[in-house]
């Protein structure tokens, strides 16, 4: 057996070269064979330094790294680090720590490049424990105030849902560079928190930074929570000044802001004028069509894209489901969900299950779609029941509403919104004396409603109003022009929808006045406020109630306006007294 110290050390330059020059896993594979076929051990620090990080940099089966790293003997840190990487950036993250762990047994000394990628195992694994502790050895080893380990840190709490965490390090941070800002940005983004991501936006305005294709990806998925149609379409133009514009992710965050702000023919355009489309691509317009009420171009994309023998996704599926269940394709939906399964390969999950239950209790086939939950494969959660407790009201079903609402009691007792769908369904039956029982069994049980608001956008300002909103300084004029509205409607024919006065928790409380709902008050904000002829945007927590749609139809006739109203589960599209959903929602 040779040892090393006695080749020619021109066969071991060899192999370094071999090993830094070689581009595939394959050839690595074959490097390595002659390695060991030639007596070249790699188990000293310098061979298999070059080894690891090679079939790092390829992404090479975490195994086999490993399998190396073992013989390598006394590797230093830049091998530990390798290594950490390697797992940090694979499928599975979880042995970067176990690595890390043992590092630390053997009292390898770390170095500024252990962190990072330790940390970002630790945020793929959303394991926040182990987050705080490495925040606390790091800290401890002299590393807190390196910028690479804090941009760690706040990506890993941001992952993790402490959004406060990583802003709190943030803000303390004395050295910040383009990766914390997209971190931090990213974080809020990611943790749902919309209109924080704005604010930090302009404050690294503010300080100079420019903000590259990842920020401004992030920037459009606030900018599509919030119905930011201004701004998101500035940054769209931004994208275009710095040449990003091509970029497919970037494209698909354009996408999928037109198609989130209601604006589908702008999205469609965007996904015309694509040169490179992803499957990613074709599924937000499909999804973009299907929630905007256009099924049947959602169906007719889908059928493109299997002309064009692209592989759809379980989010497509998703899309393609709920398109025929709003358009009432019943028979077709259950033949995509089939094709799913036999011809994709993809297992239905909970989404797709749902979807049909929707399909069917839309269609008024209640009884199917109970019994459709039975057979289900998986177990129904709260949604799927919910589904169809809002058939039930949609159908007036009141036997299977209640073994719905019993299924929910159980598996989401606090939540408002069931409580809502049961007591709007008691006042369809004009069964009052059930509408207040359901009301006091919330009161008892401390039950809040989730606060309705409705999302504006003015100039570089998103608006938001509650009920009964009298907090805006032009308050008084907001409230003159709700009564103007309110008389105009009234020659209209309007009378206000008051069965829902009384069963409509969900955005009432105490108020009966249907006329200080929050998307009322957002609307004539913007009537007051845009020129003639502007379309009108509100973004929706909560569905909208009857009386709002039946009043925002007439004022898109009386005063001429487009009006997109995005609720909690759908768009309306309101022109010239009608609206997109057909009173179906
Ligand atoms: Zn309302
Ligand atoms: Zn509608």
């Amino acid at each position: 057996m040779h040892s090393d110290h006695h080749l020619p050390s021109i066969l071991k330059q060899c192999v370094a070269i071999l090993l830094s020059s070689a581009t595939s896993i394959h050839k690595l594979k074959q490097v390595h064979a002659f390695s060991i076929r030639h007596g070249v051990s790699l188990n000293n620090p310098d061979m298999g330094k070059h080894l690891l990080f090679t079939l790092v940099s390829f992404s090479a089966p975490m195994s086999y790294a490993h399998n190396i790293f073992n013989q390598i003997r006394n590797p230093r840190i830049f091998t530990w680090n390798t290594m950490i990487r390697g797992f940090a950036e694979s499928q599975n993250p979880k042995p970067a720590i176990d690595i890390h762990r043992n590092m630390r047994i053997l009292a390898v000394e770390p170095d500024t490049h252990t962190y990072p990628f330790l940390l970002k195992a630790i945020a793929k694994l959303i394991a926040v424990r182990e987050g705080e502790g490495v925040h606390s050895i790091a800290t401890k080893n002299g590393f807190g105030l390196s910028v690479f380990v804090q941009n760690g840190l706040v990506h890993m709490y941001a992952a993790c849902g402490r959004a406060e965490s990583a802003h709190k390090l943030f803000e303390e941070m004395s050295d910040r560079n383009l990766v914390s800002w997209n971190s931090m940005i990213n974080g809020f983004v990611s943790n749902g928190k919309s209109i924080e991501t704005l604010t930090l936006y302009r404050e690294m305005g503010e300080e100079g930074v420019e903000p590259d294709g990842f920020t401004l990806v992030s920037l459009l998925t606030a900018c599509a929570e919030l119905g930011a149609l201004a701004l998101g379409t500035r940054v769209h133009a931004y994208m275009f000044k710095v040449g990003l514009a091509e970029n497919v992710h970037a494209a698909n965050s354009v996408l999928d802001l037109y198609a989130k702000t209601g604006n589908i023919s702008e999205a469609q355009k965007v996904f015309d004028e694509m040169k490179e489309k992803s499957v990613v691509s074709w599924t937000t317009l499909i999804v973009g069509l299907a929630m905007n009420g256009f099924g049947n171009e959602a169906i007719d994309l889908f059928k493109k894209l299997e002309r064009k023998q692209l592989t759809p996704n379980e989010i497509t599926f998703v899309g393609v489901l709920y398109a025929c269940s709003h358009c009432g394709m019943v028979d077709e939906g259950f033949t995509y969900f089939k094709r799913m399964k036999e011809e994709f390969g993809i297992e239905p999950r909970i989404e797709h299950h749902g979807c049909m239950v929707d399909l069917l209790g839309r269609s008024g086939r209640i009884q199917q779609a109970y019994d459709y939950i039975l057979a289900m494969p998986l177990q129904p959660n709260a949604v799927v029941w919910r589904t169809l407790l809002g058939s039930c009201t949609m159908h007036g079903h009141s036997a299977l509403a209640e073994v719905a609402r019993a299924q929910l009691i159980q598996l989401e007792p606090k939540h408002s919104g069931d409580y809502v769908l049961l007591s709007n369904l008691y006042a369809s039956e004009k069964r009052w004396s059930d509408v207040s029982k359901v009301r006091e069994r919330m009161l008892d049980q401390g039950i809040q409603k989730s606060p309705g608001h409705s999302l504006v956008e003015l100039g570089n300002c998103v608006y938001q109003f509650v009920m009964g909103d009298t907090s805006h300084p032009e308050s008084e004029d907001i409230y003159a022009k709700l009564i103007e509205i309110t008389k105009l409607l009234r020659l209209e024919g309007y009378v206000p929808h008051v069965a829902n006065v009384l069963a409509d928790i969900e955005e009432e409380e105490k108020e009966t006045a249907l006329l200080y709902h929050n998307e009322k008050i957002a609307i004539a904000f913007m009537l007051i406020k845009t020129p003639p002829g502007t379309p009108i945007r509100v973004v929706k927590n909560l569905r909208v109630c009857a009386d709002c749609h039946i009043a925002i139809k007439l004022i898109s006739k009386v005063y001429k306006r487009e009006i997109v109203v995005r609720d909690r589960s759908r768009f309306h599209h309101f022109k010239d007294g009608s609206c997109s959903c057909k009173d179906y929602w």
